[in-house]
């Protein structure tokens, strides 16, 4: 019975406009009394009349859930309709649906989109939008994640006052995250436009929102062995709106870019995706200035399997012209980026006996001055920033050849420090371009995109940080809906166990608590400045953390290394390299040499010197990759929890991106991962339903009884006829309501309603 009463509680939204369709109503309809006096039917019974009617209807449906019948199991919109709510049934249902090309489900509060990983054009339409957006429920239609936009967009009304809006995506890599924040960019563009009322300037402020997507995802993203255009960075955008919910602006944060893959691809992977556009989409003007001939390999683009992105170098230079990026600055950046290629060629040899710094070939040396003729800097001096190392003892300099693998890493430190300025100019940019003045806008939507759980062979730095980033989403999921929802059911009163679901409060405090943790460890190693061991690194971390339940180690392994068990699996780090990446040193020959760069743009890139060492001199602190992220990552917290945040999670069903293949094992680990069953569940136990007190009386005063009314009068005033009650009081009107049901005496228009 229990789950019947649920479900008719959560179907109370529906209950004035559900009708009856099939059979079994009228056999439920039998059992009630005969409608002997339907002369002295007056106003008060026909609501009591149509209240049963609906009762009916909500009963009839949930009797058929309740007999689950497979063939219907697409049918279900709303996870919560399964029964009983399993990793199984629920499982279950989704194939069901996936079979049927029905990719989007509700799963209570959150929205689970499959990825169809084949284009369905119908589903995202112009006409679909508008749908979407006027319809008065639109939540009636069937699951989307137009009904997800919608609901932000009306939310961000509020009733007292306007509510900032945030939706968060989340999922692995490929499942859908960037390709669900576009589409929902796009809807806002359309239902938001405010370019009717304004004309020109105002109509391409939509067509820089949308042409930020693919200027960022050329920059951006790359081809990986998961994703063939897989974000390589995490962002969050707020569009803003004014005061007539009109689209004005725009403005986005990004985090983390993984710029190590421009100068290392793992096999089979790609570099960003707009080398691979200049390679293929110059015209030949072009490929003379960028020294970039057809038939010329490079060492930094790999030649992994063809993408559709390699053919949008025209798509960015638009979006680029449409943000107001002018011609000279676009030569400017594809000169950088050009270099860039050519720098990639460099091969140091081992300095000879005679020569005391290490040699560069022919082939090398050539393709060392097309960088420099890029980059705008004197080629002896690039050389020798490359391949010697100024050392200060004292007032004097000393200068130190490089080793030939230390030659390596300078060269890959000059091009990701390149790159990586390039892309926050670019950011910056965009944002002067696309963001309103602050009077001309009152709320925001913030959209989050950020890269998804990752568990490779081999994890690094990069790893932590992004599987830190996912547990601290999955933390505001929990404290957010999981914990708060069930400590609202308690205040108010409600009878209620709680459900359990996996806090990883234990896992962050590994990763960032204090006073010790994975990070404050690193950064404490980063500080001593000295020459990082990693073996030694990893006896500290066994020796302090290893009271705390989510680290571990492999006594078999050689490597020295340390397992997380995040909330999403188990995930091993090498330590080899961690230290220094943390650091991320820039050495200051290779800034000066930039700072003297003739191009005003890599000139101004550099402008500030190397912005970190310097804070580092002056507080006497390290900023190090790690305490960086951490900061960024509060800020954007700060940020989600004083919004209503709106849940959607992406499915990946297969790991090779095939269409309409579903494996069930691929899509079980997904749904454990999030939560999803434990979700469900507090959904479908729950209570999601608030209604208006004022709503609540007016619907349903006539068959609440005397003590109850009494109840909600005192516990409400009028005053607070806005403010939501109230799953107790819903309760136990159904209650009344159920046990006439469940006695076969449901309400007649004879009963004497008030004495229920
Ligand atoms: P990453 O974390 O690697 O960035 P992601 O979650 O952002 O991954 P997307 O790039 O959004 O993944 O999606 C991967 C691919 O799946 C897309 O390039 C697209 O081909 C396909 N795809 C995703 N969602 C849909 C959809 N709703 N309809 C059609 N194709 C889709
Ligand atoms: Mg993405």
């Amino acid at each position: 019975m229990a789950n019947v009463k649920q479900k008719i509680l959560f179907k109370n939204k529906e209950v004035s406009t559900v009708n009856s369709s099939d059979g079994t109503s009228r056999s439920l309809e039998k059992t009630g009394r005969p409608n002997r006096q339907k002369e002295k039917i007056n106003g008060v019974k026909d609501r009591a009349q149509d209240f049963r009617k609906s009762v009916i209807d909500s009963l009839e449906e949930d009797i058929r859930d309740f007999l689950i019948n497979e063939a219907e199991l697409h049918t279900y919109d709303d996870l919560t309709k399964v029964n009983p709510v399993t990793p199984s049934t629920v499982l279950k249902c989704l194939q069901a649906r996936y079979s049927a090309k029905v990719f989007y489900t509700h799963a209570g509060c959150t929205l689970v989109a499959l990825n169809p990983f084949q284009p369905v054009p119908h589903l995202y339409s112009l006409d679909v939008m508008k749908e979407y957006h006027s319809a008065p429920q639109p939540q009636e239609f069937k699951p989307h994640i137009f009904i997800v936009a919608e609901e932000a967009y009306r939310n961000v009304q509020g009733q007292v006052e306007p509510i900032n809006q945030s939706l968060v995506v989340s999922g692995e890599s490929g499942a859908g995250k960037t390709w669900t924040s576009r589409c929902l960019m796009k809807y806002y563009a359309t239902v938001a436009a405010s370019s009717q009322k304004c004309q020109d300037t105002v109509e391409k402020i939509e067509r820089r929102v949308l042409g930020s997507n693919p200027l960022m995802e050329a920059f951006g993203n790359a081809c990986t062995l998961r994703n063939s255009n897989s974000s390589r960075f995490g962002k969050y955008i707020q569009l803003q709106l004014n005061g007539s919910q009109l689209l004005v602006g725009a403005s986005v944060q990004t985090y983390l870019l993984e710029k190590t893959r421009v100068a290392f691809q793992t096999p089979n992977e790609r570099n960003f995706h707009i080398f691979y556009q200049m390679m293929k989409g110059a015209t030949e003007k072009q490929r003379l200035e960028w020294m970039l001939p057809l038939e010329q390999d490079f060492a930094w683009l790999p030649h992994a399997e063809k993408t559709l992105e390699e053919d949008c170098l025209q798509e960015t230079v638009e979006a680029m012209i449409n943000l107001g990026i002018d011609e000279s600055k676009r030569t400017q950046i594809f000169r950088i980026l050009a270099g860039l290629l050519q720098l990639g060629n460099v091969d140091f040899s081992p300095a000879s006996e005679e020569a005391q710094t290490c040699d560069l070939d022919e082939r090398s040396k050539g393709f060392l001055q097309k960088t420099a003729d890029l980059l705008h800097v004197p080629l002896d001096e690039l050389e020798s920033c490359l391949t010697v190392r100024t050392l200060h003892a004292g007032k004097q300099n000393v200068l130190k050849p490089c080793s030939q693998s230390e030659c390596g890493v300078r060269r890959d430190c000059l091009a990701k420090a390149i790159y990586a300025r390039l892309f926050e100019w670019l950011v910056r940019f965009i944002n002067n371009s696309m963001c309103a003045d602050s009077s001309m806008w009152c709320n925001f939507i913030g959209l989050l995109d950020v890269y998804g759980f990752e568990c490779f062979l081999l994890n690094n730095l990069e790893q932590l940080c992004i599987n830190y980033a996912n547990e601290k989403l999955q933390q505001h999921f929990v404290a957010h809906y999981l914990k708060a929802q069930q400590e609202e059911y308690v205040t108010e009163g409600l009878q209620w166990s709680f459900i359990r679901y996996q806090d990883n409060q234990g896992c962050l405090d590994l990763i960032e608590g204090s006073p010790s943790s994975i990070f404050s460890l690193l950064n404490e190693e980063c500080r001593l400045n000295r020459a990082s061991d990693a073996k030694q690194f990893c006896v500290r971390l066994q020796k302090e953390l290893s009271d705390n339940a989510s680290i571990s180690w492999d006594k078999f392994s050689k490597q020295p290394h340390f397992t997380v068990a995040h909330y999403a699996g188990k995930v091993s780090y090498q330590i080899e390299g961690m230290m220094e990446k943390n650091k991320d040193p820039v050495p200051p020959e290779l800034i000066s040499l930039l700072q003297n760069s003739q191009d005003s743009l890599l000139h101004s890139l550099f402008a500030d010197g190397d912005r970190e060492s310097e804070g580092l001199r002056r507080h006497s602190k390290v900023v190090t990759v790690v305490s960086k992220f951490r900061n960024s990552l509060e800020s954007l917290m700060k940020i989600l929890h004083s919004t209503t945040p709106h849940y959607t999670r992406c499915i990946k069903p297969n790991p090779d991106c095939r269409p309409l293949t579903f494996k069930r094992e691929e899509v079980i680990a997904q749904l454990e991962a999030c939560g999803i069953v434990e979700t469900i569940n507090i959904s479908a136990a729950g209570f999601p339903i608030r209604i208006p007190y004022g709503s609540f009386l007016q619907r349903y005063g006539l068959i609440t009884n005397t003590r109850l009314t009494a109840q909600i009068n005192q516990m409400y005033s009028p005053e607070m006829s806005n403010q939501t009650v109230l799953g107790s009081a819903v309760e136990d009107v159904l209650n009344v309501v159920l046990k006439r049901c469940a006695t076969h005496s449901i309400l007649s228009p004879d009963d004497n309603i008030n004495m229920l």
